[in-house]
């Protein structure tokens, strides 16, 4: 247990669901202040055996490529594979989201190889609104996500080309092009049952809203109530 998983940790109430940060690379710190914060039990996961000991998964934004090596090196890619597709809910944001798809492309709509979990019957275009200076922040409605507009920061962020019928669409925004000319809505949050992904940073805008809608995809499939956060 790191520092930041103690901290983390100190204060959860019992009966919290215990969730798993995937601590390979990327906004791991965010994720479990967010957590705690929403009422979760959060713990950092760097080993195939600590995914028996959560009640979810949460994999961070960050670098899909880096996470995606990392986590094999580390021999999670199967472990996690078969935990999700076992019913494991997990919450991917932006890398994250990327990591649990079936496919991956890049800004061109080639593709682009590099290991994935394929739980999510989804395509996601990687870097899809741009490069760097292209991220933006916007205000975002989320369905399943009460008490207004959220406040969403894309950061060199996927959004999701196509997916299957499984998939609900819970948000998405309209991009311009680069003469600025809108496009058509693309879709940046999306459920498939037990999954939930999101193209946007929500641990980063002090809103834990988002995690709270997972506490409660986790709670459902422990058959509890959903936990009060603060
Ligand atoms: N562009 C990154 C990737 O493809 C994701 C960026 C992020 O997680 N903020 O993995």
């Amino acid at each position: 247990m790191t520092a930041v998983g103690r901290e983390a940790l100190a204060g959860a109430a019992d009966g919290a669901p215990r969730i798993g940060v995937l601590a390979l690379q990327g906004d791991v710190l965010e994720h479990l202040r967010v957590l705690a914060r929403a009422g979760a039990d959060p713990v950092p996961v760097k080993h195939a055996a600590q995914l028996d000991e959560v009640d979810g998964i949460l994999i961070p934004g960050g670098e899909s490529t880096t996470i995606g090596r990392l986590a094999t090196l580390y021999g999670l890619i199967d472990p996690l594979r078969e935990r999700i597709g076992a019913g494991l809910p997990a919450f991917g944001t932006c890398a994250g989201a990327i990591l649990l798809a079936a496919e991956a492309i890049g800004p061109d709509g080639s593709p682009s190889p590099q290991p994935l979990l394929c739980c999510m019957d989804t395509v996601v275009r990687r870097n899809a609104f741009g490069s760097q200076v292209d991220s933006f922040e916007t205000d975002l409605d989320v369905k399943g996500v009460d008490g207004g507009p959220m406040h969403a920061v894309f950061i060199r962020a996927p959004w999701i080309e196509s997916a299957g019928a499984g998939v609900e669409v819970l948000a998405t925004v309209k991009p311009i092009d680069r003469d600025g000319a809108p496009l058509d809505a693309k879709v940046v949050v999306a459920r498939q049952g037990h999954i939930l992904a999101s193209a946007f940073h929500p641990e980063l805008a002090g809103d834990p809203r988002l995690h709270r809608l997972f506490l409660e995809i986790v709670q459902v499939s422990r058959g509890q109530p959903a936990p009060t956060g603060k």
